[in-house]
């Protein structure tokens, strides 16, 4: 076990986590509420330091990120655990799982051998996702450190539900926050996901994009009956708009019923294209139509000609028109980042 960082000690050897905003305080012997931080006798442990549930170099479109080296691929790692409960949750089988003390049945990657794998494995950086990356902070953070150093990029796919100390220990290593807006509402976060006050995730995408620098992208997975309808998702693409930037790209996905909402359906491929609509009427300048792989909406346009710029199938690449993060067309800026690796990777 690994002493957890930002933590404060209380009266009777409890402790208290800062790592996300639900500041657990927790009692000699207990758990936090992610599952994954022991207090022992007045420390607190993670238990997850480097343990692995899931491994695997993806496509960074999978991820999903559009707009920064398109066409490379990601070594990406998960592990047990999250801080957040949706009723939806994909990955339910590693993010509602509880780790045991020993870690046992995870395989061990140490951050200089993932960055070491990454490499071995013609991989450009490094993310964090399949289940919520800030609950393995320590580990995330010591690999960012690394990937600074060995040329390799960094992505955190998550939830958004940081503090601001953690986010501003990890900021100067992460260069993507890849993060879910579920919805725009706080009745809709407790009810979804169990979070109180979805505020600390929007002031955690800001100061990822203004404090630190990073490219953020956006994601809806937009749910029957959930966040389907025009205030959701208006809210969520008029904040992105006045607080991201109209350039920051916002997938809108399909719902596939999982776990609590079995009873549901998957998304109408309608109710994407009026998200996507909305989006622009609300003036973003991409927007993403996600899980319903041929959809035109998978493909980039550029907002200054109308021209199509990149084409996509699923996570594949099949058209690449874009000059040094521009509009091979028009120059108009697409907010790319790090297109020379698409352009080497199609050359070939
Ligand atoms: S990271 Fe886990 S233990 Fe820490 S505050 Fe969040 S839920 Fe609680």
């Amino acid at each position: 076990m690994k002493e957890a960082f930002l933590y404060e000690k209380l009266a009777d050897k409890k402790v208290r986590c800062n790592i996300c905003p639900r500041r657990c305080a927790i009692p000699l012997g207990k758990r936090g509420y992610c599952g994954t931080r022991l207090n022992e006798d007045g420390t607190l442990y993670t238990l997850i330091y480097a343990k692995c549930s899931s491994i695997a170099a993806d496509p960074v479109e999978k991820k999903p990120v559009f707009h920064f080296y398109p066409g490379s691929q990601v070594l990406s790692f998960g592990t047990l655990g999250c801080n957040l409960r949706c009723k939806h949750c994909q990955n339910w089988q590693i993010a509602h799982a509880r780790p045991d003390e020993k870690g046992s049945g995870l395989t061990e990657v140490s951050p200089e051998y993932a960055v070491d794998l990454a490499k071995r494995y013609d991989c450009q950086g490094l993310a964090w996702t399949y289940n919520e990356p800030i609950i393995w902070f320590e580990y995330t953070l010591d690999s960012a450190k690394l990937c600074r150093g060995s040329g390799l990029y960094t992505i955190y796919v998550t939830n958004g539900y940081i503090t601001q100390e953690a986010l501003d220990m990890i900021g100067p290593y992460l260069d993507v926050f890849r993060v879910d807006i579920k919805g725009f509402t706080s009745e809709l976060y407790k009810e979804l996901s169990n979070v109180p006050d979805f505020s600390p995730i929007l002031e955690a995408a800001i100061r990822a994009r203004k404090r630190w620098n990073m490219h953020v992208e956006a994601v809806t997975n937009v749910i029957p009956t959930y966040n389907d309808d025009e205030n959701q998702l208006r809210g969520i693409a008029r904040w992105i708009k006045n607080s991201l930037g109209v350039n920051t790209p916002w997938h809108v996905t399909r719902f596939i019923p999982y776990l609590e909402l079995s009873h549901l359906y998957p998304t109408p491929t309608k109710t994407l294209e009026r998200a996507r609509e909305i989006g622009f009427e609300e003036g973003l300048s991409f927007i993403y139509v996600g899980n319903v792989p041929g959809h035109p909406g998978e493909n980039t346009y550029c907002p200054g000609c109308g021209r199509l710029v990149i084409e996509r199938w699923g996570y594949s690449i099949t058209k690449y028109q874009i000059q040094d993060g521009k509009c091979q067309f028009c120059e108009t800026d697409l907010n790319i980042v790090g297109s020379e690796v698409a352009e080497r990777k199609h050359a070939t």
